[in-house]
């Protein structure tokens, strides 16, 4: 990689993209876990944290290992199946798009509007229209909220409602977020949430569904303690009717969880204050875009800036993105490219695609930038100063 006089000194610690943020209360919960002995899927934490995303989704649902483990729930609850075809952007993470794949199911991917970078909603009704005509409806809707922006969600479940095909929100970066002053992933058939290690809030791993149909919530928590039926003698003698997994959170676990929700609402705003700041900094940076934040015309929605998101015009800003990420490196800065879409990924390459340009592009151009609700104005300073450097515009 070419040094030279724009490249900025290293910072004498990494700054990291998105890291875990505890609120206080975590240690705690984990405390009482261990004083009791609930080191296991059944707890008081589990319970606790179940109704406290109740109160804040309005939803019932069941506390699990991971994201993922949620998505794939939630498909088996669609009755997604062998050659079924599921409806998934193909701007996303692989953890949205391979759980239509243990199901032996097929994705057909979508590509993204410009204005929120998630699943386009015109180009879904052309090809429900299309599909409908040759009789060759999918079997589901997948929707994904990037980076802590919701997808268009009215005219995406308008269209699942004319076809009656259910929708999967695959909430995952977007706790926190809201849509015309609803909850992403509240608002179709399942919502699916993360508490991965670099989400908005951790529990070192786990995830959550949601849905509005209790007895959905009720399977998926049934499956994922590996679906043992009741036994008629009352003794354990477990019966099994149905397939089941090991998906269960961890008492632990949920005990982190619930107290990262005690604080959602300030690492949201702190998210944004990041971003915020990127955003006037580097205001004069020529070819240096901040993702829109999408209003969906209602005061009440809300991009919680999970990552701060930029878009790198190669001719105006004086390098591609992919370079502005080396040199950002080689200063001990993590970022990273906007999702590779899945079309362009070797597993998913034989898989049909609707359109695909916007989200090349996207990732062609994409940078995210350290984000986390923690980072110090001065480590942010250092990251500033680092990318105005880059430009020559210091
Ligand atoms: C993180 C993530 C997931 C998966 O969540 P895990 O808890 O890590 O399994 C799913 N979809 C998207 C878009 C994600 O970013």
């Amino acid at each position: 990689m070419p040094s030279d006089s724009r490249s900025p000194v290293p910072a004498p610690k990494k700054i990291l993209l998105s890291v875990p943020h505890m609120g206080g209360a975590e240690r705690r919960y984990v405390a009482e876990a261990f004083d009791e002995n609930w080191l296991s899927t059944i707890g008081p934490n589990l319970n606790a944290l179940e109704a406290e995303f109740g109160r804040l989704t309005g939803l019932p649902g069941v506390a699990l290992g991971s994201g993922t483990a949620a998505i794939h729930l939630g498909l088996r609850l669609l009755g997604v199946g062998p050659g079924d075809e599921v409806v998934t952007p193909t701007l996303t993470f692989a953890a949205s798009t391979n759980p239509i794949r243990y199901e032996h199911a097929t994705p057909v991917f979508m590509d993204s509007d410009r204005a929120t970078w998630n699943l386009d909603p015109e180009l879904l009704a052309r090809f429900l229209a299309d599909r409908a005509r040759v009789n060759r409806l999918p079997k589901a809707v997948m929707v994904v909220h990037l980076f802590g922006q919701s997808a268009d969600l009215e005219p995406i479940l308008a269209e699942c409602r004319r076809y009656e095909l259910p929708l999967l929100e695959d909430a995952a970066e977007a706790l926190g977020a809201r849509y015309r002053d609803r909850m992403p992933g509240t608002l179709g058939d399942i919502g699916v949430f993360s508490f991965n290690g670099n989400k908005m809030i951790t529990g070192t791993t786990g995830g959550l569904l949601v849905s509005p149909r209790q007895d959905w919530v009720d399977s998926a928590r049934k499956w994922s303690t590996q679906a043992r039926d009741a036994d008629p003698l009352g003794v354990n003698n477990y019966v099994h009717t149905e397939l089941g997994y090991n998906y269960r959170m961890s008492n632990v676990v949920a005990g982190i969880v619930r107290g990262q929700l005690e604080v959602l609402e300030e690492r949201v705003l702190a998210r944004r204050a990041v971003f915020d700041r990127y955003r006037r900094a580097l205001a004069d940076v020529p070819g240096f875009e901040p993702q829109p934040e999408a209003m969906f015309g209602h005061p009440g929605s809300r991009h919680t800036r999970w990552l701060s998101c930029f878009l790198v015009d190669e001719a105006k800003f004086g390098m591609s993105a992919v370079d502005l990420i080396r040199r950002l490196d080689a200063a001990n800065v993590e970022s990273r490219p906007v999702w590779r879409p899945m079309h362009t990924q070797p597993i998913y390459r034989d898989y049909e695609c609707v359109g695909g340009a916007v989200s090349e592009d996207l990732n062609r151009r994409g940078i995210c930038l350290p984000s986390s609700s923690s980072l110090s104005e001065d480590d942010q300073r250092f990251v500033i100063d680092a990318i105005r450097r880059l430009a020559g515009v210091a």
